[in-house]
């Protein structure tokens, strides 16, 4: 199970909870207060991917609508071009 961060409003406390794929996007019980947190999306899980198409083919799923071919052939071009 994949490692989410959330975030809770009312005490502001931050913790990371293991989730479901399925409840990825529903908010955490608070360890502190109880209270539903949020999930916080951490920018930094998407820099250790690099280069800008990480964020498109986290979000289309793996290897489905990846552009990463495509943007690969793109950067050789522009290097060959110089
Ligand atoms: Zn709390």
């Amino acid at each position: 199970m994949p490692l989410y961060e959330y975030y809770c409003p009312t005490c502001k406390l931050k913790f990371e909870a293991l989730a479901d794929l399925a409840d990825h996007d529903k908010p955490a019980e608070c360890p502190n207060c109880s209270n539903e947190a949020p999930r916080v999306i951490s920018p930094t899980t998407f820099i250790l991917k690099g280069n800008g198409w990480g964020r498109d083919c986290y979000s289309s799923g793996p290897d489905k609508s990846c552009k990463r071919g495509a943007n690969k052939k793109d950067v050789e071009k522009a290097i060959k071009g110089k």
